[in-house]
């Protein structure tokens, strides 16, 4: 699964790269705004983001926590269910609904597991058919009825059918659009009630489909639908065909709601588990440059040295070789010469050697010191802690406000007013109690 997410980011790329066409270290924030805005970040986020940054060169490290910060409710968990697992999918039409269904029961077959799917958009014949043309692909067993019949009735039968057949998973899918809001409302709120009724904590998770291309667009659509229903995660679809990428910030910010899969294609191995590090780093890659570590840099330097050293002229020392092998030696040839040379010319091969001598010594200096770096840097106690901090920052969704000391920092969630204090105790960080 790993680089899809990456891969699909070209466009989104692409749109940045027309702010930011240079890979740096650093950005200013000026620039930063530019880029998060071509992005397709909605402005507030933009706003807030700036506001929280203090520092007046922005680094990667500095806007990775900051934007996943922003991704804070990322993190889904599963509730206690009696299978099957039932996952009512709504959206609205041409989000990308009946593909994302077919690559969730793909998925779920390739984990080994039953599926069986429910044609709950009884508004649309076609969605019927689609889904149908779906499940015969995949040879997945579908429960549907004629046009314009009570949808909440699919979804019983569906889990009925599941129920009685032991099957792992029941996918229903649900109209779009109905002739006004409030009909799509209640028939949603319907099919919920439907579904506990025929499998008690039926749903398990109703999952919201969004169409990635259209970015910010799609936030409006998106509260009303948790409103009517009550959402417990999002799938973006169409990741690999939009510009907008940067949306998924603003989404999941605006609804405070997790971002479970996004779609990669329109084939059914096109669903991939959001992965927020991978989304955020595939960003970040985009724009900045790769730092070198103090090591690297250290070996660098003294490889550069080496260079000069190695490239210096040596000293010039014209020997005359013995042209006449001598008969009974039976060494080979360059052995043979370098006794010949110590035999023949005695001053010049001296300076040779000197020379050979200073070198090795200096290699084996330059060796040791880079050993010595990387020990020194390995010993640091202090580079122990700033990882530490770091991973803790990243999974506690926390920004660095300020270091009190090496052991005492000042965090805060993004956007909240509350400081929380950290400090560094028995080999981690941790919040004081
Ligand atoms: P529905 O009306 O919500 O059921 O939408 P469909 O499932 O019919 O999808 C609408 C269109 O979007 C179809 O042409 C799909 O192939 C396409 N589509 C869905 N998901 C993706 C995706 O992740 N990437 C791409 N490129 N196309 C997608």
């Amino acid at each position: 699964m790993f680089g899809f997410i990456k891969k699909s980011l070209g466009k989104t790329v692409d749109a940045i790269k027309t702010v930011a066409p240079k890979k740096k270290t650093h950005f200013t924030k000026d620039e930063l705004e530019d880029i998060l805005l071509e992005a397709d970040v909605a402005y507030d986020l933009v706003e807030i983001i700036l506001r929280e940054i203090y520092q007046e060169k922005v680094t990667r490290e500095i806007l990775k926590s900051k934007l996943l910060a922003t991704l804070r409710y990322a993190d889904y968990k599963e509730p206690e269910f009696t299978p099957p697992f039932v996952e009512l999918v709504v959206g609205v039409n041409g989000a990308g609904k009946t593909t994302t269904i077919a690559k969730m029961a793909y998925n779920y077959q390739k984990e080994g597991k039953t599926v069986l799917l429910g044609a709950g958009d009884t508004f649309r014949a076609a969605a019927i058919e689609q889904l149908t043309l779906w499940a015969n692909r995949l040879n997945i067993p579908i429960v549907s009825s004629k046009q314009g019949h009570d949808s909440s009735a699919v979804a019983y039968d569906a889990i009925d059918s599941a129920r009685a057949k032991g099957i792992d998973h029941v996918i229903i899918d649900t109209a779009g659009r109905l002739h006004t809001q409030k009909n799509l409302a209640n028939e949603l709120k319907k099919i919920n009630r439907i579904c506990d009724k025929a499998h008690s904590g039926a749903p398990h998770r109703t999952l919201l489909i969004i169409d990635g291309t259209q970015g910010n667009s799609a936030i409006t659509q998106a509260k009303a639908f948790d409103e009517m229903i009550g959402i417990d995660g999002i799938i973006i679809t169409k990741l690999d065909g939009t510009a907008k990428g940067g949306s998924i910030f603003s989404i999941a910010y605006a609804l405070e709601l997790p971002i479970l899969y996004v779609g990669t294609g329109e084939q059914p191995e096109n669903l991939t588990p959001f992965d927020k590090y991978e989304f955020v780093d595939g960003l970040l890659d985009a724009l900045f440059e790769e730092e070198t570590s103090n090591v690297e840099k250290t070996a660098e330097k003294i490889s550069e040295e080496k260079l000069v050293t190695e490239s210096k002229p040596k000293p010039e020392v014209e020997i005359e070789q013995k042209t006449e092998p001598e008969p009974e030696t039976v060494v080979a040839k360059e052995e043979k010469e370098e006794i010949t040379l110590q035999e023949e010319a005695p001053e010049e091969v001296q300076e040779v050697q000197e020379v050979q001598e200073v070198q090795e010594v200096q290699e084996v200096q330059e060796v040791q010191e880079v050993q010595e770096v990387q020990e020194v840097i390995e010993e640091d106690p202090n580079r122990e802690k700033e990882e530490a901090l770091e991973k803790f920052l990243i999974d506690e969704r926390l920004i660095l406000l300020k270091m009190l000391s090496d052991d005492v920092a000042f965090v805060n969630y993004s956007n909240t007013p509350i400081d929380t204090e950290i400090i560094y105790k028995d080999g981690k960080w941790q919040y004081k109690s």
